[in-house]
């Protein structure tokens, strides 16, 4: 099973590009939440996933819950009466990108402790993944790191993403040494070119990558955008070209190219102390990046994120085709 844990929101999308948030009258209502919507990718493309989170005692929780039902993730989610639902306000700009308002008060995602964690939800995890703001605040981080560790001692390989969205993370310097001090908690670490630069002050991705691999991962995986990925282990690195789509709406494309990744480790049986060989091994590296770029690149293809997220065959068919 590929366990996630951390965010989980509703997005609130308006219908049309281009308004102002004070302008929109009507909204639409999608689960979010990057770690969410990669255990909806690992779901979607046939692999078994559970998302580990929090929802306050309201009927967005119930939402989301149910959400998650229907996209084949196992919930795996404790309700508190000490906070609500974390919600975002989103506003389509002109050019299809989003700004956000988030309600977070803080939002019951950020409430998840340590003892909310069953030990039952870890156990059979082949994969564990976590990231993006539930390590902005405690209790969260340290439930976070916790169940990192737990999920690891019981055999699993570590995923992170970092997940870096300036405007939550009001504190850049707060944010950079978050990030930094994860790294050594994760076998396996994505981040985006702008991510590079920010951790690193404007450093190339080569160095960026060497610098995140000193910190304890066995591997990191940048992506490029439209141009694809580039993987890099202690042996060496390997760039894989991306996948050429329509791109309509760029939102989730890093939680599909993740869910892709971690469902073709999770599919070979890759653990922790297997992950640089294998990656450092080019025809694995790249069958299986290029079937994350696929999954990355079909997720730009439609609206939404986890309504985006493609099925295996049409992953197959856009490979093949
Ligand atoms: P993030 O969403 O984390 O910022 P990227 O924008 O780099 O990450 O996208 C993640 C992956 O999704 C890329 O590595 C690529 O495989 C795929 N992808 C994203 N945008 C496109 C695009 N316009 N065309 C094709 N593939 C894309």
């Amino acid at each position: 099973t590929v366990v996630c844990l951390g965010e989980l929101l509703i997005d609130f999308v308006p219908q049309s590009n281009g308004l102002p948030l004070s302008q929109v009258d009507t909204f639409h209502r999608a689960a979010g939440g990057a770690p969410a919507n990669v255990a909806a990718a690992v779901a979607k493309l046939g692999g078994k996933s559970r998302f580990i989170g929090k929802v306050g005692r309201d009927p967005f929780g119930e939402f989301l819950r149910t959400a998650l039902e229907e996209a084949g993730v196992e919930p795996a989610l404790t309700i508190t009466d000490d906070a609500r639902t974390g919600l975002a306000f989103v506003s389509l700009r002109e050019d299809g990108e989003r700004d956000f308002v988030f309600f977070r008060s803080p939002a019951a995602d950020m409430l998840l402790r340590k003892e909310d964690v069953e030990d039952k939800w870890l156990r059979d995890a082949a994969i564990f993944h976590f990231g993006s703001v539930s390590l902005i605040a405690e209790p969260c981080r340290t439930a976070t790191l916790d169940a990192a560790r737990r999920a690891r001692a019981y055999g699993a390989l570590v995923s992170y993403d970092p997940n870096v969205r300036l405007p939550l993370w009001t504190n850049a310097d707060f944010a950079r040494r978050t990030i930094l001090d994860q790294l050594p908690f994760a076998d396996l670490v994505k981040v985006s070119e702008d991510e590079i630069g920010f951790l690193y002050g404007g450093a190339g991705i080569e160095e960026g990558a060497r610098l995140m691999l000193g910190l304890g991962p066995r591997c990191v995986v940048v992506t490029l955008g439209a141009a694809g990925c580039r993987v890099f282990t202690q042996t060496g690195d390997v760039t894989v070209p991306g996948v050429s789509v329509e791109a309509v709406d760029t939102t989730g494309a890093g939680d599909g190219f993740v869910g892709g990744l971690l469902w073709k480790l999770a599919n070979a049986h890759i653990d922790a102390s297997g992950l640089d060989e294998t990656l450092a091994e080019p025809a694995f590296a790249v069958e299986a990046l290029r079937f994350a770029n696929a999954v990355g690149a079909l997720a730009t293809t439609k609206r939404g994120a986890i309504p985006a997220l493609p099925a295996r065959s049409e992953v197959e068919r856009k490979l093949s085709g």
